[in-house]
């Protein structure tokens, strides 16, 4: 116990000297669960209590209406959210929520009887999936800002995203047992090179397809999305399992066998 108190002490008192030099966003620190940490720790705020009441907003509340896909078509998050979806976001919350989910989808992998044909895959979104926007986010109020198009589309084109480390031990679990991985994102053509040099350069290898929206055609995410494991579906492959951070990425058929959500309360795709 003294020697995680030591550690998470240590953790925060490097996460403040490196706050003051300016450079936080390049800090990876290690947890003593082993899990490289991909942001600033502060171990040592809640999401809740004293941030949460300072909000006025129930930002608790507010944030489990958007995991259930209660609050829909948002732009931005209530402004007086934002530290707390901040601390939400670097503090261990998120990663422990990420965590509940990658447990039980290795969990219900791991119990798969697989038809030994090598065409069971599974669908993996990018953006607050396989890759980590949170250096962006963090220099943009965690959602608090509308979303502007140019500035993360040239975030997305240096290829710098952070995997989230919980969907890496997953994607690599799933190879493990011989399914195989699809990427379906959202993101479009113009960004196909960049997206996978940033998943290769982050470990995301051997994957089936890489799968992105058409550079100029109106379509909704769902539809999009759906359509593609429609394909998949036909091509032979049979999708036993389908992991994103929005609902966009899990809804409409075929939906693949099981579903998994992570956590996204910074932004909504509609
Ligand atoms: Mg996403």
């Amino acid at each position: 116990m003294a020697a995680v108190v030591a550690k998470l002490l240590a953790a925060f008192l490097v996460a403040l000297a490196v706050s003051g030099a300016g450079a936080w966003e390049d800090v990876k620190l290690e947890l003593d669960d082993g899990m490289p940490l991909i942001h600033m720790l502060r171990p040592l705020l809640s999401t809740g209590g004293h941030l949460g009441r300072k909000g006025r907003v129930p930002c608790d509340s507010w944030r489990f209406a958007v995991e259930t896909n209660t609050l829909r078509g948002w732009k931005t998050i209530p402004a007086r959210c934002e530290k707390y979806v901040g601390n939400y976001m670097m503090g261990g919350h998120y990663r422990s929520d990420s965590r509940a989910v990658v447990n039980e989808a290795i969990a219900y992998a791991e119990g798969l009887k697989l038809s030994g044909n090598g065409n069971e895959v599974w669908v993996f979104d990018v953006d607050e999936t396989t890759l980590s926007n949170l250096p962006y986010y963090a220099k943009h109020g965690f959602g608090a800002e509308p979303y502007n198009w140019t500035t993360f589309g040239n975030y997305v084109q240096e290829a710098n995203a952070p995997a989230l480390p919980e969907t890496m031990r997953l994607y690599k679990r799933l190879q493990a047992l011989g399914i195989k991985p699809v990427i379906l994102t959202g993101r479009r053509e113009d960004k196909r090179e960049a997206t996978a040099k940033n998943l290769a350069s982050e470990g995301y290898t051997g994957y089936e397809k890489l799968l992105l929206k058409p550079q100029d055609v109106k379509v909704h995410s769902v539809e999009f999305k759906s359509g593609e494991r429609k394909k998949l579906e036909d091509a032979g492959y049979v999708i036993v399992g389908n992991i994103g951070d929005q609902w966009t990425d899990l809804l409409g058929e075929p939906e693949g066998a099981r579903t998994f959500k992570l956590p996204d309360p910074m932004y909504y795709i509609g």
